[in-house]
């Protein structure tokens, strides 16, 4: 399964005030987005994994119309971090 793209951003962040008044903010985690080329090659499957402090979660999508019908398709980050298609 071939890669497309690959997005990571911080997902929510902490505020802080300092001692002399100003704030400061830091990421409580992080958004990884992978797109992946989906087995006819006209669209693409989405995997994205929400890891934050005390918080993990991640699911997946198939972007594409004929795929969508033939595939059903499932995702663990902790076990396998590539999707699993399996075919209806
Ligand atoms: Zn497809």
């Amino acid at each position: 399964m071939k890669i497309l793209n690959e997005h990571r951003e911080p997902a929510g962040e902490m505020v802080s005030i300092n001692e002399d008044g100003t704030k400061s903010s830091s990421p409580l985690g992080e958004n990884i987005s992978t797109e992946y080329e989906c087995p006819c090659g006209k669209g693409k499957i989405v995997a994205t994994f929400e890891n934050m402090a005390g918080y993990r979660d991640s699911w997946v999508k198939i972007e594409c119309e004929d795929c969508s019908k033939k595939y059903s398709v499932s995702y663990n980050w902790a076990r396998d971090e590539k999707p699993v298609l399996t075919k209806y």
